[in-house]
């Protein structure tokens, strides 16, 4: 899951790292002190420390083996769940323990491979781990047609009868909703045995575009370069618009050349999906999608017409950028080149110290509770030889706490990426504290919220406190590069799959011609094309075929939904609202104990409604009149 979503959020253009699963000068001097010195020691240890899991691999081994012959045990309770509270009590507590068990030992095996990839101790460990959470599921798999066999009027009258289903209830109450699109047992069995067949679409995807893509090879300054996706990675923010536009022009023929096939493999994944939810009486496969947390697909519709509706202020910030870059018709081409060099480098100490200062909105039983856990072995920081890359935060051990992996290499992105999975680490933290183990664990659409809160609020104090004019410009730009990568971008490609899915669900005929075309009108709609804002070639249509995600149907929208809610928290709570304050903290507190929408909209935001998409479009004019005033645009003079 996480070494997928690293990969992606390169593809999508995020800044930072996903979910759960994201260059070095001497050192300046500090930014300007808080009001009060924090307690933190000027090295923070260097890794984490596993011994809080299990006291080494011996202890790791037994308990796995214990939980192996619990398993028979497990498969005996099927049958019972209906018998009285008593027995569904005493069965639900016997499944909760043993997930609990299960992730405790995944978390071990995941972190320790993760920590050194080269170990083949390592792998096996964790194909143990992995098989074991397969047999897990397997001799449970029985509960959830079991719960819907008992039926709601009878689950609410055991809930009613036994308290201690208490925690309990809220997973029975998804499993019942959840039923009225669960087959028979034969016809699931049949649609199980059609799954393999139906992923075949995206496996021959990820052949074709990762291994089979005739690459050219190109001579850039001087030297020759051979041109795939991680070499364009490297090359597109080139400083020299011409080898910017070199690279754009080498790279996207290659895809638009295979623009049939892969159309062809696109709708082919479709009609499968579309398959699948009709199969399962969805009306949509957006509904399908979105039923599995329970979120209205109002929330959808509302951030992709917000997006559309922000689009002006999007293209202000490319005419800024344009101006900025010195160029005279921005292209296509031009939309990562940086706007300025990065002013300065950071230690680990450092990017803890700035987190800290920065998430001082939050409140000081916040701040106190953070510097506590940096220094606690939560985390494994820099990069080594054989370390796994990129960034996340794995919450899987209940009743230890969460665990940070990152790739620190000194870099602003770095330091955001220490703020952005400690704002998980800390949800975490508060989820597990305030919830049973059988209500901590909390979806994706609430996940990114207090990540994207930490990352905002960080880049808030750096902004303020910039030392120099050019501090103060990087950092305006990389936040506003955030808001445009993780906002825009990712409301452009839900909008492209609601209408594939659409073309598809409603029978009409859709080529790797149509896809273009389609991506095409998107692509110039929101860089403003039409308004002489950024220019967008023809060739770059062929973008989607570049794009994993969209075989992943409907789970893009969630970065631009989270970053949206943040902006609409950070905001609020930096302007001093304290009741927003506290209903924020009390949502990282409601863990997963309800829908996460319902969560999300306890806390005062209602992603169905225009309110967070706004708050965001605003924050990003009000960034983009900031970095115009300091640049010598119209706001210069005041
Ligand atoms: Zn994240």
């Amino acid at each position: 899951m996480k070494q997928t979503v690293l990969a992606l959020s390169i593809a999508l253009g995020i800044a930072s790292t996903g979910a759960f699963a994201q260059t070095a000068q001497p050192t300046a001097p500090r930014t300007a002190p808080p009001a009060a010195p924090l307690p933190l020691p000027s090295d923070p240890p260097a890794t984490w420390n596993l011994a809080t899991l299990y006291a080494g691999d011996a202890a790791w081994d037994a308990a796995r083996q214990a939980l192996l012959a619990q398993l028979p045990q497990l498969k005996a309770l099927q049958g019972t769940l209906g018998a009285s509270p008593a027995t569904l009590l005493h069965a639900l507590r016997a499944l909760s323990a043993a997930q609990k068990e299960a992730a405790r030992l995944d978390v071990y095996a995941s972190l320790k491979s993760d920590q050194d990839t080269q170990v083949t101790a390592n792998q096996a460990r964790r194909q143990l781990s992995s098989a074991l959470q397969n047999q897990l599921a397997e001799a449970t798999a029985w509960e959830a047609s079991e719960v819907a066999a008992i039926g709601p009027a009878k689950v609410d009258a055991f809930i009613a009868a036994e308290p201690g289903l208490a925690p309990h209830a809220y997973g029975l109450h998804t499993l019942l909703r959840l039923a009225g699109h669960t087959l028979s047992a034969s016809e699931e069995a049949l649609l199980a045995g059609a799954a393999e067949p139906l992923s075949q679409p995206q496996q021959i995807y990820e052949l074709l575009a990762n291994a089979d893509l005739p690459w050219p090879t190109l001579t850039v300054h001087g030297k020759k370069v051979r041109l795939d996706q991680e070499t364009y990675v490297a090359l597109r923010d080139d400083a020299d618009p011409k080898v910017r536009e070199q690279v754009f022009h080498a790279f996207w023929p290659v895809f638009k050349a295979y623009q049939r096939t892969l159309g062809a493999i696109y709708v082919a994944h479709l009609r499968g999906v579309a398959f699948d939810a009709r199969a399962h009486k969805f009306d949509s496969a957006l509904q399908d999608a979105l039923s599995q947390a329970n979120t209205p697909d109002t929330v959808y519709r509302a951030m992709v017409a917000e997006a559309n509706a922000g689009l002006p202020t999007l293209q202000r910030y490319l005419r800024l950028r344009g101006r900025l870059l010195g160029l005279k018709q921005q292209q296509y081409s031009d939309i990562y080149a940086a706007l300025v060099k990065p002013p300065r480098s950071y230690t680990l100490g450092e990017a803890e110290q700035l987190t800290l200062q920065g998430v001082a909105p939050l409140g000081e039983d916040y701040v106190k509770t953070l510097a506590q856990h940096f220094q606690e072995g939560w985390m494994d920081a820099v990069p080594r030889q054989g370390k796994r890359s990129g960034a996340y935060m794995n919450p899987g051990a209940y009743d230890v706490h969460p665990f940070v992996l990152t790739s620190f290499n000194n870099n602003y992105e770095s330091v955001s990426t220490v703020a952005h999975e400690w704002g998980h680490a800390m949800h975490s933290v508060f989820a597990d504290a305030a919830q049973p183990f059988e209500l901590a664990n909390y979806g994706i659409f609430v996940a990114e919220i207090p990540s994207t809160t930490n990352e905002m609020l960080l880049s808030d104090y750096v902004i303020a406190h910039a030392r120099t004019r050019n501090e103060k410009i990087y950092a305006l730009a990389m936040q506003l590069e955030l808001l445009r990568g993780t906002f825009f971008r990712q409301a452009l490609f839900a909008e492209f799959e609601l209408k594939t899915h659409e073309a598809v669900e409603q029978g009409r005929p859709l080529t790797g011609e149509d896809l273009s075309a389609l991506y095409l009108e998107l692509l110039r709609r929101y860089h403003g094309d039409a308004q002489g804002v950024m220019k967008i070639d023809e060739l770059y249509g062929a973008e989607w075929e570049y794009i994993p995600h969209f075989y992943t149907d409907y789970y893009v929208y969630q970065y631009a939904t989270s970053i949206s809610a943040a902006a609409y928290f950070a905001t609020g709570i930096e302007q001093g609202d304290t009741a927003l304050r506290t209903r924020y903290l009390d949502m990282l507190k409601a863990g997963g104990s309800n829908d996460p929408y319902v969560i999300v909209k306890q806390a005062g935001v209602d992603m169905a409604t225009p309110a967070p998409y706004r708050a965001l479009v605003e924050r990003m004019g009000r960034l983009v009149d900031q970095l115009d005033a300091l640049t010598g645009g119209p706001g210069a003079a005041k």
